[in-house]
């Protein structure tokens, strides 16, 4: 099925436009020869090249209204002209209804009219309706100001072809419309996307930030609600973090804050959440009760405590280790989910009192 998901560039759309007008003026010149009206068939030879070369020479430019522009002329003095010349039964009037789906579409997409202006296509979409009918009027009262005598069969095949351009015109435009349409709206999405990112993720260490993780610790609670399946929160701090700052730089203080993240990260089962809760605070959410939850945080320690970054000083390099104390606990039937993180946040501190990189949790011997 055609889904519409084929972008041409405004040039590729352009350039189909101008070859079409070419050759549709090529089938009129050997028309206009048959039926003996040379001087026609000589400005549509005109006409062609016009279009052919416009086409040819067309870059990607910003300015396709002015190109728009000269097309539009054109074909309303060539509707009305070989319409005033021939006779209203040929349906050269027609093209003129096509003119103002093309006006709204060119000022809707042209890139130096981002705006979206109505006015101008609303002008020229009541200046082609005028012209129509007086047109129409004209070729009524005066008859065909230069007659020839052309058989029905031909002027039947110029009416139906005519009536054929111009519904492939607006049929035409319809389509260049809806393809424009899928276009914004696959850029809107990817900027939601980058939005919904941006909205997250913590620009530093890459993880969640606390408010997407507030998000998930409400999906837990719903959760654990209707299933019963319970969750564990586990906060985690690292040791001494202000003194890392302190004697070797914030800048180092970021590189253990993205080390840590990366080694938490690396260290945690699928299923785990993890963010940055703040400063050099992370919460980590566990779809499993406690028990089950305290050998995960433990190999966390482990591995964090593991780590270390290379710390260059003026007499060589040092290997600054780091560590980390948790904090955790399991939810509580009937305690809302800030009750829950202070229990975990209760554990962590009794953590940092009594030596730091450790794990404690509600069984911990206190
Ligand atoms: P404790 O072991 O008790 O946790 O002591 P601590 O020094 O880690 O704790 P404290 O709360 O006194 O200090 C936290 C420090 O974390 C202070 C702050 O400057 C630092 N910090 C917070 N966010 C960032 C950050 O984004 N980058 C860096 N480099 N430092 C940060
Ligand atoms: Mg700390
Ligand atoms: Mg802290």
């Amino acid at each position: 099925m055609w889904t519409g998901n084929y972008f041409p560039s405004e040039e590729q759309k352009y350039k189909v436009i101008y070859f079409a007008l070419g050759l549709i003026h090529i089938l009129l010149v050997i028309y206009f020869f048959l039926i003996g009206y040379g001087i026609i068939a000589v400005y549509n030879i005109f006409s062609a090249i016009y279009y052919f070369t416009a086409a040819a020479a067309m870059r990607n430019t910003n300015d396709y209204f002015g190109i728009f522009f000269g097309a539009f002329i054109e074909i309303l003095i060539f509707s009305a002209g070989i319409s005033l010349l021939c006779g209203w039964q040929f349906g050269f009037g027609l093209y003129m209804v096509a003119l103002g789906s093309v006006s709204f579409f060119v000022c809707y997409t042209s890139t130096s009219n981002k705006k979206h202006n109505l006015t101008l296509p609303t002008l020229f979409t009541a200046l082609t309706l005028v012209f129509f009918i007086i047109t129409k009027q004209m070729c009524d009262h005066l008859g065909p100001v230069y007659p020839r005598n052309v058989s029905q069969v031909y002027i039947t095949i110029a009416y139906n072809f005519n009536v054929a351009v111009t519904f492939l015109s607006v049929f035409t435009f319809a389509i260049f419309f809806s393809l424009d349409i899928g276009k914004k709206e696959k850029e809107l999405e990817k900027q939601n996307i980058a939005l919904a990112d941006i909205s997250s993720i913590d620009p530093l260490t890459k993880l969640y930030n606390r408010r997407k993780m507030d998000g998930f610790l409400d999906e837990a609670v719903s959760r654990v609600k209707k299933t019963g399946d319970l969750f564990t929160v586990t906060i985690g701090d690292i040791d001494n973090f202000k003194m890392v700052n302190d004697i070797h730089g914030h800048n180092v203080g970021d590189e253990i804050l993205m080390l840590v993240s990366k080694t938490m990260k690396e260290n945690l089962p699928e299923d785990a959440t993890l963010c940055r809760w703040g400063g050099e605070e992370f919460l980590i959410l566990i779809n499993k009760p406690e028990i089950d939850t305290i050998p995960i945080i433990e190999a966390v320690r482990y591995a964090v405590s593991q780590v270390s970054v290379d710390v260059q000083k003026p007499n060589g390099t040092i290997e600054l280790g780091v560590t980390m104390t948790f904090g955790v606990h399991q939810y509580v039937h009937g305690f809302n989910i800030e009750k829950v993180i202070s229990l975990a946040d209760e554990n962590l501190y009794y953590g940092k009192s009594n030596g730091k990189n450790r794990v404690v949790h509600s069984k911990t011997p206190k």
